[in-house]
């Protein structure tokens, strides 16, 4: 365990899918956890295993509204936020404030207790990008109105008042951009590809592919993000840092290894594609690899197979539950 066991650190969205991995990481090295959410979409089971913990409090609160936390903060993390572009769709206004204001509201809470913050970006701040693979250095082809207008925009604005806060007050701040992750803890129904293609081969559904399946995404596994996140906190890098898995798939091929992974008898159906979907998406990592000294370790053929037998000791009701069914709105007419 590390010598951490003084550091107090605050993690936002703490009942999420990465937030509760970041819980789990940092008590393993030592830190007060001052856990927070509000609930909308993250699931206190994630996180129920550290109430007992006294190095564990939760908070259960909105981010967007102002953050009191009593005591000292030596880090904050600020990871709430919808995150699937079928929330950013049903709560679109949260989605908005949660970044922006959000935001505000814990560079403030930083300042005051001169606490280090690192912040959750992502991969949408490049939108549909026209430069492949991803550098930090390039500026995005955002479309402001379209519907992941609303996440991808906040999260610049994240961007721009956290360097604001760097640049202007002096305040220690870190920015991750984060591609496409995944593990246990996804939520099964939250519209992303790798819980929609394993729910339905488990209810033994077909497999829904958007568009021709030719869009391409780079999937990196939880474990690796979270190492990535603990050592870009520590590090005193403050401009943005990509961290992702280059490893690039096809949505088609990756519906091939879940059909393989799962054994299902289902076919790929295809259904249209989202609007704004971006066609290709991979990581630059050098500067991960050369600032941080980080890289990927876990494969796909791995990673999956863990994921998957996380979502099938899932309950049969769980499974089954309709959270969102429509992606109504968000197909290109
Ligand atoms: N996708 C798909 N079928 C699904 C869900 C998603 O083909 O049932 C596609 C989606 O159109 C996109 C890719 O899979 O091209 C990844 O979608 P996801 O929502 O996981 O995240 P994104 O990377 O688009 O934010």
């Amino acid at each position: 365990m590390a010598n951490s066991s003084n550091k107090r650190i605050l993690i936002t969205g703490a009942a999420g899918f990465l937030g509760s991995h970041l819980c789990d990481r940092f008590i393993a090295e030592g830190y007060q956890v001052v856990a927070m959410d509000n609930l909308i979409t993250g699931d206190l089971r994630n996180i129920e295993h550290l109430f007992k913990l006294k190095e564990f409090e939760f908070y259960h609160h909105d981010v967007s509204k102002f953050v009191h936390v009593a005591g000292d903060l030596d880090y904050i993390l600020h990871f709430a936020s919808p995150a699937s572009p079928i929330d950013y769709l049903k709560i679109p206004i949260q989605t908005l404030k949660v970044g922006s204001l959000g935001t505000h509201n814990l560079l403030g809470l930083a300042k005051a207790k001169g606490a280090r913050i690192l912040v959750a970006s992502t991969s949408e701040v490049y939108g549909d990008p026209t430069v492949h693979p991803q550098t930090e250095e390039y500026h995005g082809n955002v479309n402001t109105i379209g519907p992941r207008g609303v996440y991808d925009e906040a999260k610049r604005f994240q961007e721009a008042i956290t360097m604001a806060y760097h640049r202007y007050h002096g305040l220690e701040t870190r920015i991750i951009r984060i591609f496409n992750t995944y593990g246990p803890r996804m939520r099964l129904n939250d519209g992303r590809v790798l819980p929609a293609f394993i729910g339905q081969a488990l209810r033994g559904e077909d497999l829904t592919v958007f568009g021709d399946g030719s869009q391409t995404r780079s999937f990196c596994y939880v474990d690796d993000l979270v190492e990535g996140i603990h050592r870009l906190l520590l590090s005193d890098y403050a401009e943005p840092v990509n961290i992702g898995n280059p490893d690039e798939i096809t949505i088609s091929q990756f519906a091939e290894e879940i059909i393989a992974l799962t054994g299902t008898k289902q076919k790929v159906i295809y259904r249209p594609l989202p609007v704004d979907d971006p066609m290709q998406r991979q990581p630059d990592i050098t500067k991960a690899r050369s600032i941080l000294g980080w890289e990927p370790k876990v494969g796909r053929a791995q990673g999956l197979k863990i994921t998957y037998e996380y979502f099938k000791s899932l309950s049969s009701d769980e499974l089954h539950k309709k959270e969102h069914n429509t992606f109504e709105g968000y197909i290109r007419k």
